[in-house]
């Protein structure tokens, strides 16, 4: 059975039910981190993860926000006021869950961070000038990483070299052979890729491949509003933006 890649949940419960129906039985489950911020179901989506198979979770920096653990200062307004509300909403016991997890690791020889190898997170991995500092830090072929919530590939060309950036379409697969890699599998829960369907993606054998699947975006826009969070939040879902 596959491994399961998942990032940028952002307490989108709908965008995750929909996936972990897509994926279908797993045998493992990798998450890049943000659990929480953005959306308006953060207790269920931590439940309902920490409830899955042989899970490796890191935390993300949204995460961090809402335990208070990095300056709320540091983001947007909009994204600073989703921190507030989400700190409320924490349950004790899911607060402490998510104060547990790194903010990188290691799982079936793949190095994780949620941002970056060189700032697991707060770096914007985008550009492949990015890569040799990044690709120096790890030992292993590959590296999975989210923040962006675009799905992308940097391939390393050779130790100085800016790297090959590109990003990934659904059903499009990645043999982990050749070059080295680090890997994003895209947000769950607020794409930014411009195709507004959750993005994750499975891994099985060698075989790397990016999956997009709809949910039912109107029905987390509404509780957004419903929750009296920015209705920035619910616009751009249905743009993936
Ligand atoms: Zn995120």
């Amino acid at each position: 059975m596959p491994h399961l890649i998942l990032s940028d949940i952002h307490a989108n419960l709908e965008a995750l039910e929909a996936v972990l129906v897509d994926a279908g039985p797993v045998d493992n489950v990798i998450f890049l981190g943000d659990l929480v911020g953005y959306g308006p179901n953060p207790n269920e989506v931590v439940e309902l993860v920490r409830a899955l198979p042989d899970l490796t979770a890191l935390v993300g920096n949204h995460d961090l926000a809402a335990l208070g653990e990095v300056d709320i200062e540091l983001f947007n307004p909009v994204a600073a006021r989703a921190a507030r509300w989400t700190t409320e909403q924490l349950s004790a016991e899911n607060a402490q869950y998510l104060a547990s997890l790194p903010p990188r690791g290691v799982s079936h020889d793949f190095y994780l961070a949620h941002a970056s190898p060189r700032d697991p997170v707060w770096e914007y991995l985008e550009d492949g000038r990015q890569g040799p500092p990044n690709f120096r830090l790890f030992p292993n072929a590959a590296a999975l990483v989210g923040h962006t919530h675009v799905p992308r590939i940097f391939d390393e060309i050779e130790a100085e070299a800016p790297s090959r950036v590109y990003g990934a379409r659904h059903g499009d697969t990645i043999r982990l052979q050749g070059p080295r890699r680090i890997l994003n599998p895209g947000g769950v829960g607020q794409p930014r890729d411009g195709d507004p369907r959750a993005a994750y993606a499975l891994l099985e054998d060698d075989r790397f491949t990016f999956r997009r699947v709809p949910y039912p975006i109107e029905e987390t826009q509404r509780k957004i509003e419903d929750a009296g969070l920015p209705h920035e939040l619910a616009a751009r879902l249905a743009y993936g933006l």
